[in-house]
């Protein structure tokens, strides 16, 4: 499937006789036959949807549209872009930790970076994402957890040299978390150049319509947790869920997983079913808008190339 044909078809497989738009599960809890079903879905070795806040079968075909679109394992639907932001970082940074971002990034991530999380014990460091490596390479220390950048910078419109990120990243063993609002996966897919996590403010052109607040995050699969030691909340036992591990349970899927089932659990900062419904609805028309959006974009470029005011 190309990725007009994923906005339109991935996610919802209808069978035979079944709804052909996506139905609203509006449920807050699904019933089952036996304690034995739900102590398997407790245990997270049953799959359904229980409770809309861990899980909801509208939202669950949202989030395999998006990560069908992204080419990730999985996704995370979120009342909110900050919200994706933020639960992200949360996921593999706590108190004692540090990442790194790019400077040129939307204001709320610039706040919720340099302010909030700093006060829950997170440090950052904001760099020039025109740096060379190099000097990059300088302000990673021995707890640092995570590179963040933005692929085209809101509102800056600084693009992203998202191979050198990865690079930055890669080479001290963590991830590149890109925040792909502004480009889309139908403009650009990081995970095709190092990116490791994606998020998305899907309150901008994947919505479209501007009736909708929404975040994701995309797993690309590809991180290696285990390898640098430095994951324990991914590769430990975790105390919440008696002693699992989310690296050895889930394997490529681990880190969206400890989002969903540890995060979102402790956080609730959930997608509702009928927003869930409007996003997709949405994403069903991104290509066709992403293509208007570009050429009304190469004209005001060109009107601005030609006027005399201007200066390159
Ligand atoms: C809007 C935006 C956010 C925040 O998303 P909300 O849905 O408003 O919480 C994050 N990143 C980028 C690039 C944005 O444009």
């Amino acid at each position: 499937m190309r990725p007009e044909t994923m906005c339109i078809q991935a996610g919802y497989e209808p069978k035979n006789g079944s709804p052909r738009a996506l139905p609203i599960y509006q449920s807050t809890t699904f019933t089952f036959d036996s304690t034995e079903h739900v102590g398997a879905l407790f245990d997270l070795t049953a799959g359904d949807a229980f409770y809309t806040r861990l899980g909801n079968p509208t939202t669950d075909c949202v989030e395999k549209k998006i990560a069908a679109l992204e080419g990730g394992v999985g996704a995370l639907c979120t009342s909110s872009g900050q919200a994706a932001s933020m639960l992200a970082v949360m996921n593999i940074a706590e108190a004692g930790d540090h990442i790194i971002a790019a400077s040129a990034i939307y204001g709320g991530t610039f706040n919720l970076l340099g302010v909030t999380l700093k006060k829950f014990g997170v440090d950052v460091t904001f760099v020039d994402g025109d740096a060379p490596l190099e000097q990059l390479q300088k302000e990673i220390r021995p707890n640092t957890k995570a590179v963040f950048g933005e692929t085209i910078a809101n509102p800056a419109l600084h693009v992203l040299d998202i191979e050198k990120f990865a690079a930055l990243a890669h080479n001290n063993g963590i991830p590149l978390i890109v925040d792909n609002t502004f480009a889309t996966p139908i403009l650009c897919r990081p995970f095709a150049f190092g990116a490791d996590i994606i998020v998305h403010s899907t309150t901008k052109y994947m919505d479209g319509h501007a009736v909708q607040m929404g975040g994701v995050i995309v797993d690309s699969g590809k991180f290696d947790w285990g390898a640098s030691g430095k994951f324990p909340g991914l590769t430990e036992p975790d105390e919440s869920y008696h002693g699992l591990r989310y690296t050895e349970s889930f394997g490529a899927a681990a880190y969206i997983t400890k989002a969903r089932v540890q995060l979102m659990r402790d956080m609730g900062t959930c997608q509702t079913p009928m927003g869930a419904f409007l996003l997709d609805l949405g994403l069903q028309t991104l290509p066709l808008r992403i293509r208007q959006h570009s050429s009304n974009a190469l004209k005001v470029a060109q009107f601005l190339e030609q006027h005399p005011d201007v200066e390159f």
